[in-house]
């Protein structure tokens, strides 16, 4: 199974990534973490990346669709994955169809996390996650058990150098302009499963699931 997973930014859409790959046994592609292990790392990407995202603004296309394609070659990715972050533009899903039809493949679904606005700004201020394994925490609604330390695997929680609400407001924008015109895109094609994540992350993944069933997924 090949999904996508769009959503804009504190949406929650990595939470739920996290979630359908386990249920479905599907490697986990995050670009937002690929970049943050680059920009830790101190790589010749990381440090490109870093000065685009700290602005809330993205990585040019040229730099993250190579990117992309090489991680698709990796073995975890033969029995199918969860793209979380890419495509962020329709250049890259435009990208995305010629690398897949190259190897005769195809997305099978794209699942569109609905969240308010006014809800995703109150979380991403409070939002906290794991340097390690990515797991995601929230101070107000979802505490770590010991402050600081990953319930999971013990690795650090922080918080993300972008989730201030400056760099947050700019991200609506970017979101807005470059990826929400997405949703046309897979819609037409007629790939779009719809998750409610106002409420909480279970019915958000249960809506994930009964859609899938109803497009034959
Ligand atoms: P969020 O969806 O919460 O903004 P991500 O972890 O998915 O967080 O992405 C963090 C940042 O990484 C983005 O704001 C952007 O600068 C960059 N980024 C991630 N994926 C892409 C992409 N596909 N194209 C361009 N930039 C990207
Ligand atoms: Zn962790």
């Amino acid at each position: 199974m090949r999904l996508i997973i769009l959503g804009a930014p504190g949406s929650g859409k990595g939470t739920a990534a996290m979630v359908l790959k386990e249920k479905y046994n599907l490697a986990h592609i995050s670009t937002g973490d690929i970049f943050r292990s680059n920009i830790k790392a101190q790589t010749p990407l990381g440090i490109e990346a870093k000065s685009y995202i700290d602005k809330g603004q993205l990585v040019p296309d040229s730099i993250t669709i190579g990117m992309v394609a090489g991680r698709l070659e990796e073995d975890d990715c033969s029995a199918g994955y969860i793209l979380d972050g890419f495509p962020r533009t329709i250049a890259q899903a435009e990208a995305l169809d010629e690398m897949l039809a190259a190897k005769g493949e195809k997305i099978d679904a794209v699942l569109s996390i609905v969240v308010d606005d006014e809800i995703i700004k109150d979380r991403v201020s409070s939002r906290r996650v794991c340097e390690k394994c990515g797991a995601s925490y929230n101070v107000k609604y979802k505490p770590t058990k010991v402050e600081g330390v990953c319930d999971a695997c013990g690795g650090s929680v922080v918080q993300r150098a972008d989730d201030n609400p400056e760099t947050v407001a700019a991200r609506l924008v970017t979101y807005y302009e470059n990826t929400q015109p997405l949703i046309d895109f897979y819609n037409a094609k007629g790939l779009i499963v719809e998750g409610n994540n106002n409420v909480d992350s279970d019915t958000c993944i249960s809506d994930i699931e009964n859609g899938l069933k109803a497009l034959g997924v």
